[in-house]
């Protein structure tokens, strides 16, 4: 099988566990073509000013309420605890796969953890991560952000961002940033390790709520974003453990136009 196809093929995977009503999954013996559009990518000539080609919502229009953002505390407006995402996480058995754009963990059972926002419940997909950090904070990068993407039952998709700084090894993640897979791969690893996604929230859950979209292509609008203000940390040893796989795979930040992006405070 040769590398694009791979890449094809795992992205199918990604549209079909995360996209917003669009398009289904690839299918899984493309048709060879001379004219067939290589792969998006982070750089060069299919980054992300080139994504528009690989979904409309990508291409930045006035009208766009695109992620990620750059995020000016001095300008949040104040929200209420009771919208404060609630976490039902429990320890659990994932998969760790390379998907030729991320490192991403899946949980064998998309049931077992979940998080509840004004009332509603959202599943826990995948986690996944980025270098450098996607949002910025005060006009601030962190050397990563962690990415918890939910879905509800009625296919709506509720991401939890969290900021990763380096400093401590991160215990939760060490099985992880031990396993990174270095080639893309259709099959996830199983960790022989469960993880209960609580150890991967920072303790003070302050966030900044905004409507925003999917940070990759095909960058479908409509996703509830939950970026919590404390970063966690890992150690500069794990950081180089992903970076030695992505250097770099973060979107930059997108324009905010006319949306409102609320502080809610932590427990
Ligand atoms: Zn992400």
């Amino acid at each position: 099988m040769t590398r694009s196809t791979t890449l094809t093929l795992a992205l199918g995977g990604i549209l079909a566990a995360t996209a917003v009503g669009c398009t289904a999954a690839q299918p899984a013996t493309p048709a060879p073509s001379p004219s067939a559009k290589a792969e998006w990518s982070y750089s060069g000539s299919n980054g992300p000013e080139h994504w528009g080609e690989y979904g409309a919502a990508c291409e930045a229009t006035s009208a766009s309420h695109e992620s990620p953002i750059a995020i000016d505390t001095a300008k949040l407006m104040p929200g209420s605890a009771s919208s404060r995402v609630v976490p039902h996480y429990t320890a659990a058995a994932f998969e760790l796969e390379n998907n030729g754009h991320t490192i991403e963990a899946v949980p064998e059972d998309a049931k077992a953890n979940s998080v509840e926002l004004n009332g509603k419940t959202y599943y826990l997909q995948q986690f996944h991560f980025h270098a450098t950090s996607e949002h910025t904070v005060n006009g601030k990068s962190t050397p990563a952000e962690l990415h918890l993407v939910h879905k509800a039952d009625d296919g709506t998709l509720l991401v939890l961002g969290v900021l990763i700084e380096t400093g401590r090894p991160n215990t939760a993640l060490a099985e992880v940033f031990e396993s990174i897979p270095a080639k893309t791969s259709e099959e996830g690893e199983k960790l022989q390790q469960p993880i209960d996604p609580h150890a991967l929230l920072p303790q003070n859950l302050e966030s900044v709520q905004y409507a925003g979209s999917l940070t990759t292509p095909p960058c479908s609008e409509g996703v509830q974003w939950n970026l919590f203000l404390n970063p966690v940390s890992i150690s500069a040893e794990q950081l180089a453990a992903y970076t030695a796989v992505y250097p770099d795979n973060h979107r930059p930040v997108q324009p905010l136009h006319d949306r409102t992006l609320t502080e809610v405070p932590s427990v």
